[in-house]
């Protein structure tokens, strides 16, 4: 009976430091939960080399055919494709990517090096 009025106060105290400890816990998750580091690992780098004639809104990425190991434009918004960025002004030289059967995959800068195409990436975004 002597002892309640301590333990009680004890405890009060007790949950007063688990309340902050779960605060600052609940902070730190917050400002964690996008860390910019981490958001720059996960931003891809796109290459792209103009806008798109068939559409003329899409933009021309660079993308890799690793199916049958070539790169070529492809549109972002009409789903175009062109093998060669010189005919990419042509929309009759181009191809309707979702008719054709390959894997693809964004190349970085070394792969679009590899393949000579450097001066087609006229431009870049990350996403
Ligand atoms: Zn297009």
């Amino acid at each position: 009976m002597v002892n309640l009025p301590w333990q009680s106060t004890n405890k009060r105290s007790l949950k007063a430091v688990v309340f902050r400890y779960a605060t600052s816990l609940l902070e730190m998750a917050v400002c964690c939960a996008k860390p910019s580091y981490l958001l720059e690992v996960a931003m891809e780098k796109f290459y792209w080399y103009d806008e798109c004639v068939n559409c003329h809104q899409g933009r021309l990425i660079i993308t890799e055919d690793i199916t049958n190991k070539r790169l070529y434009l492809h549109c972002e918004e009409c789903e175009y494709g062109w093998l060669d960025p010189s005919h990419a002004g042509d929309v009759g030289d181009g191809f309707l990517t979702l008719l054709e059967e390959f894997e693809t995959q964004n190349p970085s800068m070394e792969v679009i090096r590899k393949y000579g195409w450097e001066s087609f990436a006229r431009h870049e975004f990350s996403e």
